[in-house]
């Protein structure tokens, strides 16, 4: 928490930053354009403590105690202890309300682990800001800025603190957060004399804002809770947990479980108390038993469990889920759209070739170490600046018209900051040896891929000149002359286009540089100035090799029947060699964002599902892309980074966004997060959806039948007037201590082998469908029958009913036992070696031991749960009747799998539709 600055300062005085002009506001906050030193930071960090907002007061830990309470399954047992209170069975009254008292604890502990885990994994998606200390621009936490900080912001930045602007270029800020306005604010540095509101201030920039457009740089006037975020205390980004699809369905199941029951209840107290003239005691415990049978009473925490563990798991695998139903949506993707630069090529570039009017150059070295030679390519001649005029020119334009720097580090490697795109043009300008004597930066354009191109005015030695780098095509619309040997002559489209679709053709990303002289006193630097005089100066190809392991990924994708689309702003011959080398695409077909533009909708359905490679394309077109997409029935994923792709993330089924590479905006508006940029994370985060899918179903398909079979037993004992084979409190038992215990077998099951070939999941689909009704009913009754046959068996013998119960008890949790083991795999025999590798199966199995040689054997859980000391022959006993309900099961799996229509290789599937 941010304490309140001490008065002497005046960075907690509102008076008008705005009112004052930015020199005079790094005058009074003692700091200057080369930022604050380390010393400085670190006393201003001690007096204004760091820059967080207090979170939302929690509520307290008694009231989330207590609100674990209300839920029907609670209520259904504080029925339970009320009834038998009346009735004077003090010792179920006792167990019960101790039942309800763990139960609601457990809630409690769960929720707050899962909370504290996923505060957790949030932290790890922490904010960074870029500021100026001692000199040089470095990345630091935001938390960790300081009034007087010197912060530079580019778009798709979160405003880290209250700034006061120093430079600005085109830039637009959406302040919706604080004023509600949803156009973008433009902001500038002049002062404003006279009193404004927050949303007229246009020199200041404040906490939580987002940067739309352009670049600017502040000082930081107020950070933590004295920023206006601060005052009016809203938190920002939030991550609410949502219940997700499949929990949305287990609520609707469990209260269509509840009407069922209790209209059963109904029935059967009519049925018994009429016809069977049942003693009126008797037949309410067996009701309230059947109640409690019938709640699936561990389910719910053990779905959340299964949904935080593989949370976490992915989590460590660099995917961060960012909104929980996402862990499901994974595995029914049908069609992922990657970014090509960074996610599917390494983002390392090297300017391999220079095209220029009169000739073309190799340049060779690969990293960013400035060591390397440019030579003539027909020749072999090396360049030389003095007389190789228009390279001359070219550097010096793709060295000016660049935002990234060259460092050597610490460990004396070479590095750069900014994007590699820039920065590998720093690096082949140094290459060189270009050098500027006296250059000031009167203005730019930074770079957008909306529009594909940057642009400075710069003061030089003796002129004033306006660079521009950008798209090849897009300058080529832009140029009216171009630069040779013999002088600047008018602009050749025809040639340019041959030669840049001959290197495009190699795989190389094209960038062109252009230039014109300007006029010292112009006004601000804007698109319009680029349209008249600019001359064409020449091309980089720039390699950017595919990552090695987004190819295998890419075939992962294909044969789990996941197509995989490349959205690229690059030129389309570039993408489609690049897409050639990754596997999507044959090399051969390509549709460009402007060839979007002119289709209807019905088109671009179309068009979506024919191509896998999209070139030239801007943000906007990806949420085209994706609609379309969408319509044709696929269940999209689609990756982005900059500001303006948050539309098409919000609009995908699972939005993706870039740790590394990725805005602030885009990464909030994501359901997930690559911390390292990998389409390969990507293909291994489907993995872990879909095991995590499987591993709900099983558990689910696992759960439930042993609560049908505990209402069937009651059911058929009430109508048979049999003894009631359990008593509620064993029932609590059997749900609440040997199911969990087993399901957290399932929980931790490795996934399938067959998990990525099959096709996508159909996500409309229950997680209960016809066969998995089938499989609950089945066994439900198998398990119900073996019993009721091992009672009826008993029964005559005169055993007491004490040991009857017993008997039953130990038979159903074998029963349970066994019936884990089936629930392994959802095709195929069971007992199978992944069961060794699965070693949670074997700890739950022992604790299951222990528990059932606890309630058996220790007087007190008998006193408690009206349990006798079974035999050793009962454990066999049970034993062979688990062993013949799992076999009945296999034999059910394999002749449902045989009657089944076989259902095509997911491979075949992405293959069909293209
Ligand atoms: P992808 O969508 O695959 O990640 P991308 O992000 O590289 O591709 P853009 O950033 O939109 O696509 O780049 C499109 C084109 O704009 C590039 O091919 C290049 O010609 C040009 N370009 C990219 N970055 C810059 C930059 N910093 N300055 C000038 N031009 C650039």
């Amino acid at each position: 928490m941010t304490p309140t600055p001490p008065s002497d300062t005046s960075v907690n005085q509102p008076p008008a930053w705005y009112q004052r002009s930015a020199d005079e506001v790094l005058a009074q906050l003692h700091s200057r354009e080369t930022g604050l030193t380390a010393e400085e930071a670190y006393d201003r960090l001690a007096r204004h403590g760091r820059n967080t907002l207090p979170t939302t007061p929690r509520k307290p830990a008694w009231l989330r105690f207590l609100l674990h309470f209300n839920d029907v399954l609670i209520y259904i047992l504080l029925a339970a202890a009320v009834v038998t209170g009346v009735m004077g069975h003090w010792v179920d009254t006792t167990v019960i309300l101790a039942v309800a008292v763990i139960n609601a604890l457990i809630g409690y502990l769960q929720e707050s682990s899962a909370e504290r885990s996923l505060q957790g994994i949030r932290l790890m998606l922490s904010s960074r800001a870029r500021v100026m200390r001692e000199g040089l621009s470095q990345a630091i936490d935001a938390d960790e800025l300081v009034p007087g900080d010197i912060v530079q912001l580019r778009p798709g930045d979160k405003v880290p603190a209250d700034l006061r602007l120093i430079a600005a270029h085109n830039l637009r800020i959406d302040e919706a957060i604080l004023t509600g306005e949803s156009v973008a604010a433009e902001k500038r540095c002049a002062p404003i004399p006279r009193e404004t509101g927050i949303g007229d201030r246009t020199n200041m920039l404040f906490s939580g804002t987002l940067v739309s457009a352009g670049s600017a740089t502040g000082v930081v006037v107020a950070t933590g809770q004295a920023t206006e975020l601060g005052h009016i205390s809203q938190m920002m980004g939030e991550a609410k947990a949502r219940r997700t699809p499949l929990l949305q369905q287990m609520d609707r199941l469990g209260n269509s479980i509840l009407g069922l029951i209790l209209l059963m209840m109904a029935f059967l107290f009519l049925f018994a108390f009429i016809l069977r003239d049942m003693p009126l005691g008797e037949l309410l415990l067996a009701l309230i038993g059947l109640a409690v049978a019938a709640v699936p009473e561990g389910l719910p925490a053990i779905i959340s469990i299964i949904l935080s563990l593989g949370v976490q798991a992915m989590a460590r695998n660099h995917a961060i889920i960012r909104k929980l139903p996402t862990v499901e949506t994974l595995g029914a993707m049908t069609v992922v759209c990657s970014d090509k630069t960074g996610t599917l090529t390494r983002n390392e570039m090297t300017v391999n070739a220079v095209i220029l009017a009169d000739s073309q150059w190799r340049v060779s070295g690969d990293s960013y170490a400035p060591q390397g030679e440019i030579v003539h390519e027909v020749c072999g001649r090396p360049a030389d600046l003095q007389h190789d005029a228009v390279l001359s020119a070219f550097l010096s334009a793709v060295d000016l018209c660049n935002e990234s720097q060259l460092a050597l580090d610490q460990a004396g490697h070479w590095t750069i900051t900014g994007g590699p795109t820039e920065g590998a043009l720093k690096v082949l300008a140094a290459k060189a040896g270009v050098a500027h004597t006296t250059t000031r930066l009167v203005d730019k354009i930074p770079f957008d891929s909306a529009y594909k191109y940057m642009a400075t005015h710069y003061q030089l030695a003796g002129e004033d000149r306006i660079f521009l780098t950008g798209a090849p095509d897009v300058l080529f619309s832009l140029c009216e002359y171009q630069l040779t040997e013999a002088g600047v002559v008018p602009f050749e489209r025809g040639f340019w286009e041959q030669e840049m679709a001959r290197y495009a053709r190699q795989g190389l990303r094209m960038l062109a540089a252009a230039s014109k002289p300007a006029t010292p006193d112009a006004a601000p630097l804007d698109h319009a100035a680029l349209h008249q005089g600019m001359i064409f100066l020449g091309i980089a190809g720039m390699m950017d090799p595919p990552r090695p392991e987004a190819i295998e990924a890419i075939a992962t994708c294909r044969q789990a029947g996941i197509r995989v689309k490349m959205i690229t702003g690059d030129h389309p011959d570039t993408a489609m060699a690049i897409g050639a080398m990754l596997g999507i695409g044959d090399g051969s077909a390509a549709i460009t964002g402007a060839e979007l533009e002119h289709m209807g909708d019905d088109a671009l359905a179309g068009a979506a599902q024919q191509y896998d490679i999209f070139a030239r394309t801007s943000p906007a077109h990806k949420l085209r892309l994706v609609r379309a997409l969408q319509q044709c029935g696929e269940v999209v994923g689609m990756t982005g980074d900059g500001v303006n792709d948050a539309p098409a993330l919000k609009q995908a089924d699972v939005g993706i966004a870039m740790g590394i590479k990725g805005t602030e905006v885009t990464q909030e508006a994501a359901d997930m997060v690559l911390t390292d940029d990998n389409f390969a994370t990507l293909a291994r985060a489907v993995e872990s959806g879909r095991r995590v899918y499987d591993n709900l179903r099983k558990t689910i398909l696992f759960i439930l039948p042993t609560n049908l079979a505990q209402g069937l037993l009651i059911v058929i004992a009430i109508l048979a007037g049999a003894l009631i084979p359990l008593t509620p409190i064993q029932i609590l038992w059997m749900n609440m201590a040997t199911s969990v215990t087993l399901a957290f077998g399932l929980a931790f099951e490795p996934a399938e082998r067959d998990v990525m070939q099959r096709r996508p999941r159909d996500p409309r689909r229950h997680v209960i469908d016809l066969h998995g009704i089938w499989r609950i009913g089945f066994v439900g009754a198998l398990i119900a029958c073996s019993a009721f046959l091992l009672e009826a068996w008993l029964q005559p013998r005169g055993y007491t009913p004490e040991f009857i119960r017993t008997v039953l008890l130990q038979m159903l949790v074998t029963a349970q036992w066994a019936y884990m083991f089936n629930c392994r795999t959802l095709q195929g025999f069971a007992l199978n070696r992944g069961m060794f590798a699965n070693r949670a199966l074997w700890v739950v199995s022992g604790i299951l031991l222990v528990l059932q040689l606890a309630i058996l054997y220790l007087p007190f859980m008998n006193t408690l749960f009206g349990t006798v000391p079974l035999p050793l022959t009962y454990w066999g006993m049970t034993l062979l009747a688990g062993a013949g309900i799992f076999l009945v099961v296999e034999l059910e799996k394999w002749l449902l799998e045989r009657i089944k229509k076989p259902v095509p290789p997911a491979a075949d599937l992405t293959s069909d539709r293209s």
